[in-house]
């Protein structure tokens, strides 16, 4: 098998896992508990992590609050805003190609009375600034636009959506789970009020992410109770996962240069194979600024689900929710892509561990699956 869904989820390095084992084993204390050795080792390994995080992410310490992962930090930003400000400002705007985690929230804080206004992007996946500008035009408290897509690769011009959000008086959410480790970055170059992230997207563990809330904005807390993360998010911390994340974060900051460079030289061999081999298929967003590592290969016209004709390769057909769901990429559908080939595209995603042997493999199994299905 070979596994080319990075996007979904990476396997935890071993270094990571190892701190893990020795932090459930071993170091196992209440974190809270600061009168017991055991208590304070634990604080001592949340307080490392969070160093590692918030320098893997270009912010202060007291920025980062830990999560269970992006999902929760996603949820966390946006009810913790709308509650505070959904009077004054009862406006809340979204690209039309976020995670489900990003618009479930929002459709959320629709129902509860707040206006949701999605923007849309051009055929490339690109946020319509102009559409944007127009939208800030009434009260806004939330802008919540992606850094870069986890179907297509492609990249938002943050700084601008910032520059534009804050005009307006608007703040601004953006999605980072898809950056780290795969091109450098900063939340304080960018901006941003708060942003997003998530372990298991960067070879750390599954079950914990982070949210960066800029120093000086006030959130409602998501949970309540023993006051854990600065009273933003209670209950006893999740040790051994923010430990292991804390090393995962700090690697893949401190290899980004190393990762990128192999992503891209993958990548660029991917889609030259592919496009040697596939007459008529189209690369979505080729034209756009992508991160490294993410193609998604549309072939329209095949009779069948492409995806199926992959044997021996971990795929998908766009997001792991998608798939949940076995709905058309949105992503895709926003760009103009009809929900058929949306529906038969596929997104291969690289890793560190992947090669140019895969690579190779990969563009033979998409080819002859293409041409089955044109057979047939
Ligand atoms: N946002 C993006 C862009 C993602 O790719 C994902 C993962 O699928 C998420 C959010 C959700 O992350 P998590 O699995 O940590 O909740």
């Amino acid at each position: 098998m070979i596994y080319a869904d990075y996007n979904a989820t990476t396997p935890c390095l071993p270094d990571a896992a190892r701190l893990m084992t020795r932090m459930l084993c071993e170091d196992f204390g209440n974190p809270s508990n600061r009168a017991s050795l055991f208590g304070r080792t634990a604080r001592g390994a949340i307080d490392l992590a969070r160093e590692q995080m918030a320098r893997a992410a270009g912010a202060f310490p007291d920025e980062v609050i830990f999560t269970s992962g992006a999902t929760e930090a996603c949820n966390m930003a946006i009810f913790g805003v709308m509650e505070r400000l959904m009077r004054e400002r009862p406006r809340i705007l979204t690209s039309a190609i976020e995670h489900p985690a990003v618009c479930m929230p929002a459709e959320a804080c629709a129902s509860a009375g707040a206006e949701w206004i999605e923007i849309p992007v051009d055929g490339r996946g690109r946020l319509d600034l102009e559409a944007l500008s127009e939208a800030l035009a009434s009260p806004t408290a939330l802008v919540c636009v992606m850094a870069a897509n986890n179907e297509t690769g492609v990249r938002q011009n943050i700084a601008e959506v910032v520059k534009r959000a804050h005009a307006a008086g608007a703040l601004v959410f953006c999605d980072m789970t898809q950056l780290l480790g795969k091109v450098p970055f900063s939340v304080h170059t960018e901006q941003v009020d708060f942003a997003c992230f998530s372990a298991h997207k960067c070879y750390g563990p599954k079950g914990i992410g982070a949210l960066y809330k800029r120093r000086g904005l006030a959130l409602s807390p998501l949970l309540r109770g023993g006051g854990q993360e600065n009273g933003l998010r209670s209950g006893t911390e999740n040790v051994p996962a923010i430990a292991g994340f804390g090393l995962a974060a700090d690697l893949a900051a401190r290899e980004v240069n190393v990762r990128r460079a192999h992503l891209q030289k993958l990548t660029t061999q991917l889609e030259s194979e592919v496009r040697r081999r596939i007459p008529g298929v189209v690369i979505q967003s080729a034209e756009a600024e992508r991160i490294p590592g993410t193609s998604m290969f549309s072939c329209p016209g095949l009779r069948g689900k492409w995806l199926a004709q992959l044997s021996g390769i971990v795929a998908s057909s766009g997001s792991a929710c998608a798939s949940l769901q076995e709905k058309p990429s949105h992503v895709l559908q926003a760009m103009g892509v009809d929900p058929e080939t949306a529906a038969r595209s596929i997104r291969i995603s690289l890793g560190m561990p992947s090669t140019p042997a895969d690579v190779r493999q990969i563009a033979q199994a998409l080819a002859k699956g293409a041409e089955k299905l044109r057979e047939t």
